[in-house]
């Protein structure tokens, strides 16, 4: 399902391997590495150079809507007070870093892969 496989970073073509090489570690300040290509099928990620700048988009909307999900989260349900909670959308912006990099790219992947025609 593809659902699945884009929260699961796995290739749009295959479905069987990862996008990247590593998951990237937040304590280390290591961003997730994108493979070039598809270690099975051969399918290629990186379209053309600078095709992850769209991604940002993808990204922003994401966080966006984390934030204010955090948001309401802290301060309606839990109860926080509005300035508890905006430290609250600050750390789950850190926490949420490498998985909306990763997330957002996987998307914009898909978004852009006719995996219909073979590469
Ligand atoms: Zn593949």
């Amino acid at each position: 399902m593809k659902l699945i496989s884009i929260l699961k970073s796995k290739c749009p073509q295959c479905e069987k391997n990862n996008i990247f090489n590593s998951g990237g570690n937040l304590l280390l300040f290591r961003i997730p590495r994108i493979k070039d290509r598809c270690n099975t099928c051969n399918f290629k990620f990186e379209k053309e150079p600078g095709f992850f700048f769209g991604a940002m988009f993808v990204s922003y909307a994401l966080a966006v809507a984390e934030f204010i999900g955090v948001f309401l989260l802290a301060h309606f349900v839990l109860g926080l007070s509005l300035l508890f909670s905006f430290i609250g959308v600050i750390c789950a912006s850190i926490l949420f870093s490498t998985f909306n990099f990763k997330l957002s790219r996987t998307i914009w992947i898909y978004l852009f892969s006719n995996t219909d025609t073979k590469m």
